[in-house]
């Protein structure tokens, strides 16, 4: 984990959030509006949106269809814009018009879930309070044999449990930053990544053929190697449930490998007979 860390911390290590913001208003509006977008987008349309309404208030008054043609081009518009006026009410309300500061009273929010509370606590107001767990971090994370994980709570877990707490946000944006720009979803650029030393994936085709035994037993490996990390991580301070507990983790793991296993035999089967 220390060498994957460290040297992610040497290919990126300005690595930072890359939706435009200047406030933690800003940065919750822009994290809601990301959803099955990309940054890219959502910077093209937040500078109209920060200027018709640049607080919480302003929001929270606002007319939904103006707000939804405003972020038509985000997609999933209608149910963005009811969670974004539904947010800024909650705000204005609860909070006096200024964000929430505390893991507990973000994700109370509208629309708002652990990733875009983490998001504002790490990258706006300087918390540490979670691992930022999206799309590139739920593909690089079991990747990498950090976890052997599918959903993003667990794989959250995982990582707090094997990344020192002060690194926590810097680590996710750095992995982002990786999944982005190396380890893409269908042709990662094992040959020129730097982890790839590290790495169990390396040089695996990821949209393996159904029944390939090959990719099989490398994501087998890659997955045993993470049920053997999660039953070897020591418990900090963000899991103090005991020994008990964590021996319960390293079984949670092996089962989920041996799942993928009986789930790899069977694709294996279904293409030979689909062959004969
Ligand atoms: S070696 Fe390949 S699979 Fe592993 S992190 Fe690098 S690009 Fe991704």
């Amino acid at each position: 984990m220390a060498a994957i860390a460290a040297r992610l911390a040497d290919a990126w290590p300005n690595a930072v959030v890359e939706l435009d913001h200047d406030n933690a208003y800003h940065l919750l509006v822009a994290t809601i509006l990301a959803a099955q977008s990309t940054d890219k987008l959502i910077n093209t349309v937040t500078p109209a949106l920060f200027a018709r309404y640049p607080d919480p208030t302003a929001l929270a008054h606002a007319d939904q269809g103006e707000l939804e043609a405003m972020i038509f081009s985000t997609g999933f518009y209608r149910m963005k814009a009811k969670h974004l006026i539904g947010m800024a009410q909650r705000i204005v309300e609860q909070h006096g018009g200024e964000v929430p500061t505390t893991m507990e009273q973000l994700v109370d929010l509208p629309g708002v879930a652990r990733k875009t509370a983490n998001v504002v606590l790490g990258s706006a107001l300087g918390k540490n309070e979670g691992v930022v767990v999206d799309t590139h971090v739920s593909r690089l994370a079991p990747r990498l044999g950090l976890t052997a994980q599918t959903d993003p709570i667990k794989i959250e877990q995982d990582l707090m449990r094997l990344v020192p707490r002060d690194q926590w946000s810097i680590f996710a944006h750095r992995v982002i930053w990786h999944g982005r720009r190396v380890c893409h979803a269908k042709k990662p650029d094992c040959e020129h990544c730097t982890l790839a030393p590290l790495c169990p994936s390396a040089g695996l085709a990821h949209e393996p053929e159904p029944g390939s035994n090959k990719s099989s037993r490398r994501r087998l490996g890659a997955l045993a190697a993470a049920a053997k990390l999660s039953s070897a991580a020591k418990p900090s301070t963000n899991n103090r449930r005991g020994p008990a507990a964590s021996r319960g983790q390293a079984t949670q793991a092996t089962q989920t490998t041996k799942t993928v296993k009986t789930k790899t035999t069977k694709a294996a089967r279904s293409a030979k007979e689909k062959r004969a």
